[in-house]
């Protein structure tokens, strides 16, 4: 048998797997000189996927199985020596990929066939084992075994509420605005930062079928279905010692990052400053695009990451509970290492760690709840164009279709006059102001929503709030 097609060095190997699990199955090595020729070729990552198919077409072609029974159908499986068919990885993407070039049925291994019914249109049937497979194909009986999903998963809400969260008021109406108008959010200070990002997706709207689509098929790819949240955003939150790889994925593995995992969703950064400088610029191109660009082996491979940016940072390096020994300018220093990304986070907000107090956090449902109607209001009034949420309305837009009222505009032009506000950092904080008139129910922003914008900018708690 001669493999034309693969890569030099998979050649062997797949040889190898294919013939020890045909003899494995009962059947006898066909008595003939066999050339499969593989077009296009197959990346290198998803080479053991196609053993299956490989085997089939070397016993049709040996006369074994009749070729017209293999014919328009989508074979995918790993196959083991002992002729056992194994999972594969990114079975939602290569079984979405087949129903839209118009091959409906897709053999699978039995344990990929739940996720492989979650495409519409496909007419999964799982198998085991390669014997099984050739005998169902030879007595014509393989439709016969289509997978029946048994519903969709009820995917059980988080269970985490920020009811749980002690204090820190600033920073969890920060949080709410974030999540009405899809800003990026900053939390500085020693608290429960992390308590807050968990809590963030359980206060988002529910994705809608074709973004939970996506982020399904992300975690497949990723090998993580298992941990794919269904319809509710998913969080990605990667330690600061991730390599490259492990955050913006990696061309040679075929397997998209961290920073992907949060597609749709919440990226969190715990300890933001330890991330290395080189990570924090790269973060810079999905924050702008909603992509990442992976370069490896001659090739670039692009993974969507259009996420929600949570930063934390404590105020410097020292060990949490330890004494400080800092000072002013090293502790400036230490933030300085996100000024590549904070420009495009618009809000602020302080945290601590405060004692709880008898009912004095709202829970999750009741901030959801204004969330979804604030961003019903922005969806109405962005009704035409391309965009869904205040955080990504170009700055042009809030110029002329757009407008705040002239009070407010006034308000903030002159705190740019003063030197309060950068010119680049004005649309940030009007598209915040347009969030805040949304939580409110308001048609435009106010002078009081911008002077709520501007204290969210600065993170400045003092008189901020309602
Ligand atoms: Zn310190």
């Amino acid at each position: 048998m001669h493999l034309i097609g693969l890569p030099e060095l998979s050649v062997w190997p797949a040889r190898a797997r294919i013939r020890a699990a045909i003899l494995n199955s009962g059947t006898d090595w066909p008595d003939a000189r066999i050339t499969v020729s593989v077009s296009p070729t197959i990346p290198r990552a998803f080479e053991t996927a196609a053993d299956l198919a490989l085997a089939l077409v070397t016993l049709a072609a040996a006369g074994v199985i009749p070729p017209e029974r293999i014919a328009g159908r989508v074979f995918l499986g790993e196959l083991g020596l002992d002729g056992r068919i194994c999972p594969i990885r990114g079975i939602l993407a290569a079984v979405g990929a087949a129903v839209q070039a118009g091959m409906r049925t897709v053999v699978v291994p039995a344990e990929c066939a739940p996720e492989a019914a979650q495409v519409p249109g496909a007419v999964v049937i799982p198998v085991t084992r390669l014997a099984e497979v050739v005998d169902r194909l030879q007595a014509a009986t393989l439709d016969g075994a289509r997978y029946r999903a048994v519903g969709p998963s009820a995917c059980p809400a988080s269970s985490l509420d920020l009811a749980e969260v002690p204090g820190n008021e600033a920073a969890r109406r920060a949080l709410e605005v974030c999540a009405a108008g899809g800003h990026h959010l900053f939390l500085l200070g020693d608290g429960p930062a992390t308590m807050l990002a968990e809590r963030l997706p359980g206060i988002l709207p529910p994705l809608d079928p074709g973004a939970a689509r996506e982020v399904a098929e992300i975690y497949s790819l990723a090998g993580r279905s298992d941990q794919a949240p269904g319809t509710s955003p998913p969080i990605s939150a990667p330690h600061h010692t991730s390599t490259p790889a492990t955050l913006f994925g990696s061309v040679a593995g075929n397997r998209p990052g961290a920073v992907s995992l949060a597609h749709r969703g919440v990226l969190h950064l715990a300890d933001a400053p330890e991330f290395s400088r080189q990570v924090l610029d790269a973060l810079r191109g999905p924050m702008g695009n909603g992509e990442v660009r992976v370069a490896g082996l001659g090739r670039t491979v692009r993974y969507p990451a259009r996420f929600m940016l949570v930063l934390d940072a404590r105020p410097c390096a020292c060990p949490e509970g330890g004494d400080c020994i800092c000072t002013p300018v090293t502790r400036r220093r230490y933030l300085d290492r996100l000024v590549p990304l904070l420009p495009r986070v618009s809000v602020r907000a302080p945290v601590a760690w405060e004692a709880r107090r008898e009912g004095a956090g709202e829970s999750s449902a009741v901030v959801a709840a204004r969330v979804a109607a604030a961003r019903e209001r922005a969806a109405d009034r962005l009704a035409g164009t391309p965009w869904r949420t205040n955080a990504v309305v170009p700055a042009l837009e809030l110029r002329t279709r757009f407008p705040a009222e002239p009070a407010a505009v006034e308000l903030l032009r002159s705190t740019v006059q003063t030197g309060q506000l950068t010119s680049e950092a004005l649309p940030q904080v009007l598209r915040v102001a347009w969030t805040v008139a949304d939580l409110r129910g308001a048609d435009r922003p106010t002078v009081e929503d911008a002077v709520e914008a501007l204290h969210l900018w600065t993170g400045d708690s003092s008189d901020g709030g309602r």
